[in-house]
Formats: C-alpha cells, sequence, structure tokens
C-alpha cells in the first residue's frame, strides 16, 4: 500500500516542481507586463492632469472664492456650477436671515373709493419704483429655498402678492408686470372662477403658464378661525386641488383671508400639504417666523407715492 502510494507521489512531485517553476516564470511575466501596463497609464494620466485641470478648473474656483459664492459673474459660473437656481444677473447674493419683503396688493382697476383697489397708474408706479430700486421680484419657490435652505437670494429681492384673485389682475395687473419683466404670486378664492369677478381658468392657466404664482386663498374667504378643524381642512383642500388641476402645478402656498387663522388653520395647512402660509401681519418674510405664518406689507390704495416708499424703507423682521 505504501509503495503504491509512494511511487505516484515521487512522480507527482517532480511534474509539480516542473510546473512550479513555469508558472513562477508565467506569474513573473504577468505581473511585469502589468506594473509596465500601469506605469505607463499612470504617468499618462498624470501628464493629462498636469496638462488640463489648472486651467478652466483652477481658474472657476479662483473666481468662486473670490466672489465669496455670494455674487456670481453669470459669464462663467452661473451656467455650470449653480444649478437649479434661477441666474440672478449680476445681483449681490445673500443667505443671511435679513428677510424678504412680501407685498400685498387686493383688485387692480379705476377709481373704486376703496382702500384694497389701486389703480393701475399707481401700482406700475410703485412697481417700476421698485424695479428702478434695483429689487428683483421673488417667485415663492425662490423664496422658500430661502427661507428653508438658506439658498441664496439677491439682496434686493421682493415678493409681490395680490389676494382674492379677481379678474382685474388678469386685465390690468399682468401687463405692467409683462411689462417691467416682473413675477408675482396671486392667492385665488376659488369658488366662482368664471372671470365675472374672479378669475377665469384661462386667465390663470395663462398667468401660470407665464410664470405668475397661482396660490391658494381659499374656497369661499372664511374667517378661518372661526371654522372647525375639519371645515378648514376642506377650505384648504379643495381650493388647492382645484388650482392645480387647472394649472398643473403644486400649489403650496396660501394666504389666510382677513390674516385670520387660529392653531386648527396652521395645522390644517400642513395637514393638506402647505408649505408656506402668509399673514397679514406687517413685517419681512424672515427665519424667525413660523413657516406657515410669515409677514407680509399691507399696502393701501391710499398710500401716495412717499408713503410707499417709506413703508417699503422702513419696514423692518
Ligand atoms: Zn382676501
Amino acid at each position: 500500500m505504501l509503495k503504491r502510494t509512494l511511487s505516484p507521489r515521487n512522480i507527482s512531485y517532480k511534474s509539480f516542481f516542473k510546473n512550479k517553476i513555469s508558472l513562477s516564470i508565467l506569474i513573473f511575466s504577468l505581473l511585469f507586463v502589468l506594473f509596465s501596463i500601469y506605469l505607463i497609464t499612470h504617468n499618462t494620466s498624470y501628464k493629462n492632469s498636469i496638462a488640463s485641470n489648472p486651467g478652466p478648473t483652477s481658474i472657476d474656483e479662483n473666481h468662486a472664492v473670490s466672489e465669496n459664492g455670494l455674487k456670481k459673474d453669470s459669464s462663467s459660473i452661473d451656467q455650470n456650477t449653480i444649478q437649479n437656481e434661477r441666474s440672478f444677473n449680476n445681483a449681490n447674493l445673500i443667505t443671511d436671515n435679513r428677510g424678504v419683503p412680501v407685498l400685498y396688493y387686493h383688485s387692480v382697476r379705476e377709481s373704486a373709493d376703496n382702500e384694497v383697489t389701486i389703480s393701475p397708474e399707481s401700482l406700475r408706479m410703485q412697481l417700476k419704483y421698485i424695479k428702478d430700486q434695483g429689487y428683483i421680484t421673488l417667485t415663492l419657490d425662490e423664496l422658500k429655498n430661502y427661507l428653508l435652505n438658506s439658498s441664496p437670494i439677491p439682496e434686493k429681492s421682493i415678493v409681490i402678492t395680490f389676494d382674492d384673485g379677481y379678474m382685474d389682475n388678469y386685465y390690468n395687473a399682468f401687463p405692467i408686470l409683462k411689462n417691467l419683466n416682473m413675477v408675482a404670486t396671486i392667492f385665488c378664492i376659488t369658488s366662482d372662477l368664471d372671470g365675472s369677478y374672479y378669475l377665469s381658468k384661462e386667465a390663470i392657466r395663462e398667468m401660470s403658464d407665464y410664470g405668475i404664482d397661482i396660490e391658494s386663498h381659499t374656497v369661499n374667504h372664511p374667517k378661518l378661525n372661526q371654522l372647525t378643524y375639519d371645515k378648514q381642512l376642506r377650505e384648504l383642500k379643495e381650493s388647492k386641488e382645484t388650482l392645480e388641476s387647472i394649472t398643473g402645478k403644486k400649489v403650496d402656498s396660501i394666504a389666510y383671508p382677513f390674516g385670520d387663522f387660529n392653531d386648527d388653520s396652521v395645522k390644517a395647512a400642513k395637514d393638506s400639504g402647505y408649505t408656506l402660509a402668509f399673514t397679514t401681519k406687517r413685517g419681512l418674510s424672515d427665519r424667525d417666523d413660523n413657516i406657515l405664518k410669515l409677514d407680509r406689507i399691507y399696502i393701501s390704495s391710499k398710500y401716495d407715492m412717499s408713503t410707499f416708499k417709506e413703508v417699503l424703507a422702513q419696514t423692518k423682521k
């Protein structure tokens, strides 16, 4: 048994040695080839990195650093590094919590003798003044990203809003906004969207397509704080769904009618999927506000230009 088993072992031992030598040569050759390939490719890519990288990359980096990442030069950085954010031309950008004025108007037409109806000419003068002062109008998404994510916005940012959604907003305010290249938000009451008093669905769609934010002001404009939670929820949900079905865009902001709300309103706003809610309390919208109780600035049609300028300049957080 032993001899029989030993002799085959000796034979295989010899051939094993032979195989081992040739295997070593093979492995050594393979390692040599791999090492050569590594040297060649590493050297080339290293040369490439010297040749190309320091150029545009480091210039862009230096540029960004020299601008503190705040002031963006639209010619070199915007398209490449700032994504999903509007190019704010050459505006000085800020991220700190100084806040944003959110103006609110209502009806825009001639001569009604009430303070919530401004003449188209007065509105045009006020918006022109805002533009001449270097303000840039923000969408509510831009305001939201500034408040929630500290996204940069122009130092002189402003939000223009109109409550109730009157049909005259389309006839009288929309042409002025287009002419001045501004955006704005309309908080719509959704009970009668037939174009007779409140906006028509067609007008809403056209303005939304242009870039006007169409947001909610409830279905029936009730004093929310006098309703049960369930009724409030219905007002908030139904108006949201109606507007979303017209614009095809998400409605995630609401202005409380009359600025009246209670804890249930805030809960209902959250529960029905709103992110921002606006009151009528005077102040800038900033991160110290509850995001569902944001301050705004009322603009009465009784204000002359100097009062308007004063209100805009002196409203604080
Ligand atoms: Zn209202």
